[in-house]
Formats: structure tokens, sequence, C-alpha cells
């Protein structure tokens, strides 16, 4: 994503999308174009306050990532970063905490949303009218927030509170199934709702039914992952070819085996891979051996299948050699695990 570090706090990188500055522009213009209690129009200082609110409108995004990051911390989880964007923030976790622990992660933002809006609900009986009309429209703001973010559907963090709470009494694979029908079900009757109330309402639905089914998926190649080795998923048969081959072979191999990248391996050793965006537009008597990339990021078939996922999620990586030692021993590709998932998908039917 193209965004830029601001801050670290408490060992995370804050960052700040790009995008953000657009949301904050309109988001100006909205508080200065809406009436109390949800802008300033026709207040005193009505545009500064516009301007001092949306901008602590992120601040007090980035308080409810902050509020979810140090619970996962406490929790022995490692936080990656916080990210500021187009739709508020994410805190972005190297593995996503599960059962009551996902429970205690999700419902702090809520909390630390409930707490802000408690402050300035106090606050908006103030004797000074610019602090009590700001006031006024940050804690409903707030207030909304933490709401939002409760209705029990995925991605929102009242999805992941629900899956929490159902891991309690049912197996993991059950918990999300019934969590995620349960916001694909709301997402229904809000965006039939919304139809006919606020068709906002059934963007925001749009998006919730969709992020359902994204986190169904993602938990159950997880399970099915946390069984599994590298060495178990991994292609045995692989293509390599020889550092002294030439681009022009190289198509010509391309074309018959429909495969889009090679191991490059020299007397039994991985040396090299090399892929057809590495030889796109390359003459063809140039020998491959000064076109593969030589920086490889590898496993071995001991690991479990879930890191090899996560790698290849980290680095962009869609093709991970196994290597024993320097032998190539086989390779992983994304197109493998989406399959490994559809066949686990038929049998699971199938057994029905
Ligand atoms: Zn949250």
């Amino acid at each position: 994503m193209p965004s830029f570090r601001l801050f670290r706090v408490i060992g995370i990188d804050v960052k700040v999308h790009y995008s953000l500055f657009i949301v904050l522009l309109i988001l100006v213009w909205i508080f200065y174009i809406q009436e109390l209690p949800y802008g300033f129009r026709g207040t005193e200082y009505a545009l500064s306050l516009s301007i001092v609110a949306s901008v602590s409108l992120f601040i007090s995004v980035f308080l409810h990532e902050l509020g979810h990051s140090i619970v996962s911390k406490k929790l022995g989880y490692n936080v990656k970063e916080i990210i500021l964007f187009i739709f508020g923030g994410v805190a972005v976790l190297e593995e996503q905490p599960r059962g009551m622990k996902e429970l205690f992660v999700s419902i702090t933002g809520p909390l630390v949303s409930f707490a802000i809006a408690a402050i300035f609900y106090f606050l908006s009986f103030s004797d000074n009218s610019v602090l009590s009309n700001f006031s006024a429209v940050f804690f409903r703001i707030n207030l909304i927030i933490a709401l939002f973010n409760l209705i029990p559907a995925f991605p929102l963090d009242g999805g992941r509170v629900l899956r929490g709470l159902l891991s309690r009494y049912f197996p993991p694979d059950r918990a999300t199934s019934i969590a995620s029908e349960t916001g694909k079900a709301l997402a229904i009757f809000m965006g039939i709702f919304g139809l006919f109330y606020n068709l906002w309402l059934t963007i925001i639905a749009i998006f919730i039914y969709l992020g359902a089914g994204e986190e169904e998926k993602m938990s159950k190649l997880e399970t099915l992952l946390d069984k599994l080795k590298a060495g178990d998923i991994m292609t045995s048969d692989v293509k390599a070819v020889h550092p002294g081959i030439t681009v022009g072979e190289l198509m010509e191999l391309a074309f018959k085996s429909k495969h889009l990248g090679y191991p490059v391996v020299e007397n039994g050793e991985l040396v090299g891979m090399i892929t057809i965006h590495d030889v796109a537009g390359k003459p063809e008597n140039v020998a491959i051996r000064d076109l593969m990339s030589r920086n490889l990021v590898t496993v071995t078939p001991d690991i479990p299948a879930m890191d090899v996922f996560r790698l290849m999620n980290e680095t962009g990586i869609g093709r991970i050699p196994v290597v024993e030692g320097k032998n190539l021993v086989g390779i992983i590709t994304k197109t493998d695990l989406i399959r490994l998932m559809q066949i686990q998908e038929v049998l699971r039917v199938g057994r029905k």
C-alpha cells in the first residue's frame, strides 16, 4: 500500500495511507455543511472546528487501533504496524489471535471509542460554547465508531468478538462458519433495509457481505494448513532449468509447460529463479544466467505449511522453492494452495 511512516510508538510503526488526505478534505467539508450535532454549520469558528474535528477523528481512530495493538502485544502477538486509511484504521498483526484471545483483542478498540465518547459527552455540558459544540459532535462520532465496529459481522470487531465467544462452545471451523453466516444474514437484512431508508447502509452491507466470505476462506485455509508441512504440499516433480539456456529456449519451454517461473539448477544445486517477466523483451540469445534472480527465498520441507503461506503474503512471492541443504526437492506455488483448498472443499462436501 502506498503509505508513509508518521511515527513509531511502543515498537509499532504508525503509517498513513495517501488516501487519508482526500478523506480529510471531504470530512472538513461534511462537518462544515452539516448542522449541530453532526457538524458546525452556522456556529462560531465553524471552519476551524471542522478542521480540528477531522484531524481529531483520525487521532481517535488511531487510539482505537492502539487499543487493539496493546492487548495483542500483552497476549504475545506481534503487531507489525498500524495503518490509517480511507475507511479508518487497521492494526496489522503477524498472526490472528484465536479463541478467547481474539475476543479480548477485538473488544478493546470499541471500548476505547466508548471511553473517548464518554469524555466528550461530559465536556459537551461545558459553559464554553465552542468547547460544548465541538464535544457534542465529537461525542456522537466516537459513539458511532464504537457501535458500528460492534456490528457482529466480519471483518468488523463485532464479528471477531462473536467468533471469540462461539469458540468456547464450538471447534474453530464451526465458530467461523456460524459467525460469518450471521454476518452475511445481517448484511442482507441491512442491505434491503438500506434500499428503503439510506443507501449508505446498502453500500456498507455489500462490504460486510464480501468481508464475511473472505474471513471464512482465510480461516478454512488456516485450519487446513495447520496440520501440514511444506513437504506435504509441495510439488516434487519440478521443472528446473540450467543457467546456460537462452531466453529463446526458456520462452519455448514456457509455452510448452505453461509455468510462469522456473528454478535454475546447476550440478544439482539451486542457484537462482527465473520468471517469464525477467526475460520479457530481452534478446533471445542471452543466457538466463545473467537475468535470473539470485536472492532466493527458500523453505525446508519440515516447516509448517501455514508459515509458507505467510511468507508468500509478506514477500509477495508466489513461488517458493523447497530445499534440503542446497538441493532442490520441490516447489510450492500460490496456485498449489488454492487447489488444495478446492480439493478439501470437494472432499468435505462429499463426506456429508
Ligand atoms: Zn477495531
